[in-house]
C-alpha cells in the first residue's frame, strides 16, 4: 500500500472543495488546482465558510479548524498536483474534459502517484486506459456535501490493482467514510438508481402531472426522502445530472435513460441549479420559489 500524506485536487468546485475540506481536517496536507487563481480562492473561501459553520454547530472547534486551514494550500499549475501521493480530478462531468486533464498531468507525475477520479458516472477503466498508470487509477466518489455524507463509492478499472484499492479503502476510512464496491458499469450503483429517478422526476413535471412543489413535497413526504427530486436534482447541478443521463443512455443503448427535454432546456439555459442561483428553484431571494 501506499503511504498518502498528501492529496492534490484538481477542481475547486462543489465536490472539489468538500473533498479538500474533509481531506484537511484528516491532517493531509491538499493542493487545490482549478482553472484559475480567482477560481481556487473562490474555493478556499467556501471552505473556510463550510468549517466556520461547522465549529458554530460545534462539530469541530475552532483549533480544528485553523489546523485544517492550514493544510491547504492552492495549486496554481498541475506540476504542485502531480508531486502529492494521491490525485484526485474532480472537475466538470465531461470525459473529454477528464482525459486532458489525466494527459496534462501525466508528466508531472512522481512515480508513486495514485491517481484518482470523482466521476459520478464515467468508465474507470476508460479514464485510467487514457494515462500512463491504469493499475494505479481509481474511482472515489464522493457523495454531496462531502463533509456531511458519509459514503465513498470504490469502483475498480479493470486493471485497478490489489494494492491501489487497498489503499483507497483506508483513505476513506481515514476520512471517517464508509466505503462500498461497485462495478466499472455507467453511474455505478447511487447514480444508476438515483439519477433516473430524477429524470423521472423532471419527465412528471414535463407532462404535467404535477408542479415542481406537488412533486417535491409528494417525494418528501410520500416516500420519506430529505429533499424532493428536483430540489436534488438542483442541488446535484443539472449540467452533471444531464451528462450523468447521457452516460447511462449511452453506456447501456436502453431507451429508459433517455433525458428529458425539459432537463436539456435548463441546461441549455444556463440554468443548472443551487450553483448558480437558479434552476427548477430561484434562490437569488430569500427562500427558493419554483421557476415554473
Ligand atoms: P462544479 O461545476 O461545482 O465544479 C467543477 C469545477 O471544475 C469548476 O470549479 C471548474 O472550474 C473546474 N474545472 C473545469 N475544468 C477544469 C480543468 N481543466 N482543470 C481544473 N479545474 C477545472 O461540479 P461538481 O458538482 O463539483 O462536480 C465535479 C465532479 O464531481 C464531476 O465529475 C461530478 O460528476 C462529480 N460529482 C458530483 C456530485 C454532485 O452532487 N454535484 C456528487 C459526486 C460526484
Amino acid at each position: 500500500m501506499v503511504d498518502i500524506r498528501t492529496v492534490g485536487v484538481i477542481g475547486a468546485g462543489q465536490m472539489g472543495t468538500g473533498i479538500a475540506h474533509v481531506c484537511a481536517l484528516a491532517g493531509y496536507d491538499v493542493r487545490l488546482n482549478d482553472l484559475s487563481r480567482e477560481r481556487i480562492d473562490a474555493g478556499v473561501a467556501v471552505i473556510e465558510k463550510n468549517m466556520s459553520r461547522q465549529v458554530a454547530r460545534g462539530i469541530i472547534d475552532d483549533a480544528a479548524m485553523k489546523a485544517a486551514l492550514g493544510h491547504i494550500k492552492p495549486a496554481e499549475s498541475l506540476a504542485d498536483i502531480g508531486s502529492t501521493d494521491l490525485a484526485i480530478e474532480a472537475a466538470t462531468e465531461d470525459e473529454t474534459l477528464k482525459k486532458a486533464i489525466f494527459k496534462s498531468l501525466e508528466p508531472h507525475l512522481t512515480d508513486r502517484t495514485l491517481l484518482a477520479s470523482n466521476t459520478s458516472s464515467i468508465s474507470i477503466t476508460r479514464l485510467a486506459s487514457n494515462t500512463d498508470r491504469p493499475e494505479r487509477f481509481i474511482g472515489l466518489h464522493f457523495m454531496n456535501p462531502a463533509p456531511l455524507m458519509k459514503l465513498v463509492e470504490i469502483i475498480r478499472g479493470i486493471a485497478t490493482d490489489v494494492a491501489t484499492y487497498e489503499t483507497a479503502v483506508n483513505f476513506a476510512k481515514s476520512l471517517g467514510k464508509t466505503t462500498a464496491n461497485a462495478e466499472d458499469f455507467p453511474a455505478f450503483i447511487v447514480n444508476r438508481i438515483l439519477v433516473p429517478m430524477i429524470n423521472e422526476a423532471i419527465y412528471t413535471l414535463y407532462e404535467g402531472v404535477g408542479t415542481v412543489e406537488a412533486i417535491d413535497t409528494a417525494m418528501h413526504l410520500g416516500a420519506n426522502h430529505p429533499m424532493g427530486p428536483l430540489e436534488l436534482g438542483d442541488f446535484i447541478g443539472l449540467d452533471t445530472v444531464l451528462s450523468i443521463m447521457n452516460v447511462l443512455h449511452d453506456g447501456l443503448a436502453d431507451s429508459k435513460y433517455r433525458p428529458c427535454p425539459l432537463l436539456v432546456k435548463y441546461v441549455e439555459a444556463g440554468w443548472l441549479g443551487r450553483k448558480v442561483g437558479r434552476g427548477f428553484y430561484d434562490y437569488r431571494g430569500e427562500k427558493p420559489v419554483p421557476t415554473r
